[in-house]
């Protein structure tokens, strides 16, 4: 039983409760908590918004499947 909450499943108000988690982020393959800002493709593909963030434009893209190539 859990000794703040005397619970034996926390509920989420109780700092023990176990975070839910929404998926696995498609850029890096770490989980991705309910509490985590994200982002969902049309095909159900999920993304740490963070992740998305640190990406250049080209990196981007090529997530989406979408090629480009910088030309001089
Ligand atoms: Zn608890
Ligand atoms: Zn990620």
């Amino acid at each position: 039983m859990c000794e703040i909450c005397q619970h034996y499943i926390c509920p989420s108000a109780c700092p023990n409760a176990e975070e839910r988690t929404i998926g696995v982020c498609a850029y890096c393959e770490d989980i991705i908590y309910e509490t985590q800002p994200r982002v969902r493709e049309t095909d159900g593909r999920l993304f740490h918004t963070e992740c998305l963030e640190e990406l250049s434009l080209p990196e981007l893209l090529a997530q989406f499947n979408i090629e480009v190539s910088e030309e001089e």
